[in-house]
């Protein structure tokens, strides 16, 4: 036996790449580029999904138990959980009791959301407050150009949507910085105090109305853009979703483009990159699930949250449509299920090395992540993947020759995160956390690889076919 079959050695995917190949990367990050460009919250992305979920054929699960119909093997279906949790199912041939391959990852963003009560004018300028949503490094949030996406639903129901900043037209919006020449105390402050969360107000105004017997002339005037755009008032703001999100397109990063720099990556790259993979799937044994769930940043909660009891229902829907329902039915088949949690793992970054630990840690360009633990202080609150299924999903990635790395989220005690894995491991089914490498994860601009973007569809479909 020579030394290297004894030794591991991770390649960079970049070095195995016909011409052929690198044609494929630079075509999926292209798509993903259009994708994040015009996807930036959650419902524009379950949206976009739904919309490339029938044009490949699937079918909406409500309209199929509005008309009584029935499911059989290479069917596909999608269930929409309040427009902003998505489940995608290609039915399989085997029983539904053998169990489900998952794919699973986030589609919401840290970002900055408006307050309920938002509009005020001090001092002749208007302004929205804001309240941030997931972890934020505010001091990144200021001096950047912002744009307004989301909903407002009027009290007869009728949903309004907002995007407002992404085209080249369109004026955008922003949370102002202190200028350097008066900032000596700032400076001085810690890092998480430097921007605090009640500072992070957002300028939408500047201009008082003409000829009005009002007080407030400038948040009058935007209530009268708003009003005029969009048929709203003041009180409207009361239940709408409006999240400030970086503005702008995705971008290609690095002289070479061998990156992609946009907003959000964390964790809609693993769901794009999960659709793709799932999108291949037509014919399979087992029934092949691609699940996109909301208010992960948040620890999952709510309705649309993977905590939610939405997927549990909608596998009992499913599988009632295929004849195969009962209640122990339904856990064997969550029991013998299978499952890849994806979400973003740190890449390596050399301007940052003292947080990592290098050989536990993941580097771009060396293919899909896989994490046996996430976790914090003694891998506290984390999905501790078993060896037995660690060595299958080496097996299906090596036999599928996808490029795949495993780490750690930095050096321990330096910090960690969690993910969806722990959820659905609750159902006693196999998970592992696997994803793709960022560097500035959290940021409003995030980057990543696009040699692991193509390893991770590449990675999942593999998964999907063998697991
Ligand atoms: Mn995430
Ligand atoms: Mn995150």
């Amino acid at each position: 036996m020579t030394k290297k079959t004894l030794t591991r050695e991770i390649p960079n995917a970049w070095d195995k790449y016909s011409d052929e190949d690198i044609k494929k990367v630079f075509d999926v990050s292209d798509r993903y580029k259009q994708f994040m460009s015009a996807c930036k919250t959650e419902r524009e992305c379950v949206d976009e999904f739904v919309k490339m979920a029938e044009e490949k054929g699937y079918k909406d699960l409500k309209e199929i138990i509005k008309n009584g119909d029935t499911l059989k093997a290479g069917d596909k279906v999608y269930a929409n959980n309040m427009g902003k949790t998505l489940a995608m199912f290609v039915i399989g041939k085997q029983s539904f009791e053998k169990g489900l391959t998952i794919l699973g990852a986030h589609v919401d963003s840290p970002r900055l959301d408006i307050k309920q009560n938002p509009l005020y004018e001090d001092s002749e300028l208007a302004l929205l407050e804001t309240h941030y949503y997931g972890g934020v490094k505010k001091y990144q949030w200021v001096a950047i150009p912002l744009a307004i996406h989301g909903v407002v639903v009027k009290k007869d129901n009728t949903v309004v949507n907002v995007v407002i900043g992404e085209d080249d037209n369109d004026p955008v919006v922003g949370v102002s910085d202190l200028l350097i020449h008066l900032s000596a105390d700032q400076l001085g402050k810690k890092g998480d105090k430097v921007v605090e969360g009640e500072d992070l107000n957002l300028l939408v105004g500047s201009r008082p109305i003409k000829d009005k017997d009002v007080k407030e002339k400038v948040k009058e005037n935007i209530l009268v853009i708003l009003n005029e755009k969009y048929d709203i008032t003041e009180e409207d703001f009361v239940s709408a979703e409006l999240e400030i999100v970086p503005a702008g397109k995705a971008r290609d990063y690095g002289l070479d483009r061998s990156m992609v720099m946009a907003y959000g990556h964390d964790d809609r790259i693993c769901a794009f990159t999960s659709f793709e993979a799932i999108a291949k799937i037509d014919e399979t044994e087992k029934t092949c699930v691609a699940l996109f769930v909301d208010k992960e940043e948040i620890g999952s909660v709510g309705a649309t949250g993977m905590h939610s009891k939405f997927f549990e229902n909608i596998v009992a829907e499913v599988m009632d449509r295929v004849g195969e329902y009962s209640e122990l039915k339904l856990r064997r088949c969550l029991t013998n299920s299978k499952m890849l949690s994806s979400d973003v793992s740190a890449a390596f970054d050399p301007n940052y090395p003292s947080v990592m630990e290098k050989k536990n840690a993941a580097f771009f360009g060396k293919g899909i992540v896989f994490n046996k633990y996430t976790g914090s202080r003694g891998k506290g609150g984390c999905n501790d993947a078993n060896p037995e299924f660690i060595a299958q999903i080496r097996a299906i990635m090596d036999k599928h020759n996808v490029a795949w790395q495993t780490a750690e989220l930095g050096k321990v005690d330096q910090g960690g995160g969690g993910t969806i894995a722990y959820i659905l491991a609750e159902y006693n089914m196999e998970v592992i956390d696997c994803g793709i490498a960022l560097q500035n994860m959290h940021a409003p601009w995030e980057v990543a690889s696009k040699a692991d973007i193509y390893e991770a569809v590449r990675g999942y479909e593999a998964f999907l076919i063998e697991a």
